[in-house]
Order: structure tokens, then C-alpha cells, then sequence
């Protein structure tokens, strides 16, 4: 575990608190808390008329009835079994806390690699499901190599699991220390 975060959208280094938590995501934001606020603050100012909060309510209604009936909670496609979103738009949320962003393009790439590299963990080879087991992992760790953070072509699709034991280790490193603990 990282004792400091770096907030993909700042890049600065802050630590912990200084980010919020999602309860439902159960874990900490990957934009710290200035950055957060700064986007929504300006987000509310350029759609105040969209923003009253009996539509919003409204909205968020008919969008739970998505939910409830198999389909996904931005789009109304159907859904992953075990998420509220589609394929496309469960990458888009992993992406909003591995990077700064989640464009639609980058998004169509990670689901393009997540179904060419068969599926399943690059480490432990276990099977990969969207939704399920499955993180976006930094190649090179975000916390040590900060100017790579919202790059696509240093991510990969790995289980949770390696995701936790590999930690704010390099592929290169976390894969030789495994491979001592295995030849022992
Ligand atoms: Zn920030
Ligand atoms: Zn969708």
C-alpha cells in the first residue's frame, strides 16, 4: 500500500486524506480533493439549467430502473453481470481512477486489449471478468514514474490480486522477486 497517493489530475503528491473515498467504489478517488472540487464546481456553473435537483432526481430514478433490469446505468445496453455498466462504460469508470481522464478512444483501446490478451492475468493467469476480479494495473507504478500516469500504453488489464501484491513495484521488479521466492 501506498502511504501517498499522486492525484492523476494535479499530479502532485498528497497524502491519503487529502483524497476523497467512495464507498461503493471502496477506495480512494484518483483525483485529489482541490482537483475534485475545482471540476465540479465549474461542471455546476456551465449546467446549472440540467443541474435542478428534481430532474436530477428524476433522472436518477429511470436510471436505477436500467440497473434493476439488466441494463447499464449510462447507456441503457446491457449491463455486465456484476457491475451497474455496460463493457465500454465500466472501463470508462476504472479509468477516472487510473488516469486523469476516460476518453471514449482510450476506452475502445483498453477493451480492445482486454479481449486480445485472452482474458485472463498476465501474472497468475487466472481468468479476467469486467467487473469482476479484473484492475487496470500501472505498469510503472504511477507514485514513482508520475509523468506516465495517464499513459494508456502503461497499463494492463491484471486480477485484483497481482494488482495488490505487485503494489508500487515495476513489472521488471515484481516479477524477479516472484521469481525467487519460487525457485528457493
Ligand atoms: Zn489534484
Ligand atoms: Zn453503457
Amino acid at each position: 500500500m501506498e502511504p501517498e497517493r499522486i492525484c492523476t489530475k494535479c499530479k502532485k503528491q498528497k497524502s491519503r486524506e487529502d483524497f476523497y473515498f467512495s464507498k461503493t467504489e471502496q477506495r480512494h478517488s484518483s483525483w485529489c480533493k482541490i482537483c475534485f472540487l475545482a471540476y465540479h464546481k465549474n461542471y455546476y456553473s456551465k449546467n446549472k439549467e440540467k443541474l435542478n435537483p428534481g430532474r436530477l432526481q428524476n433522472i436518477r430514478k429511470a436510471k436505477e430502473k436500467w440497473v434493476s433490469s439488466g441494463r447499464c446505468y449510462t447507456c441503457g445496453k446491457s449491463k455486465l453481470k456484476n457491475s451497474r455498466y455496460c463493457e465500454l462504460h465500466y472501463i470508462r469508470s476504472a479509468m477516472r481512477y487510473a488516469f486523469g481522464h476516460s476518453r471514449i478512444a482510450d476506452a475502445k483501446i483498453l477493451l480492445a486489449k482486454f479481449k486480445t490478451n485472452g482474458q485472463k492475468c498476465p501474472y497468475t493467469g487466472e481468468p479476467l471478468i469486467l467487473g469482476g476480479n479484473t484492475h487496470l494495473d500501472h505498469i510503472l507504478p504511477r507514485s514513482r514514474f508520475p509523468d506516465l500516469i495517464n499513459s494508456i500504453d502503461n497499463v494492463e488489464w491484471v486480477s485484483g490480486v497481482a494488482n495488490r501484491a505487485k503494489g508500487t513495484m515495476t513489472k521488471d521488479e515484481f516479477l524477479s522477486k516472484y521469481k525467487i521466492v519460487y525457485t528457493r
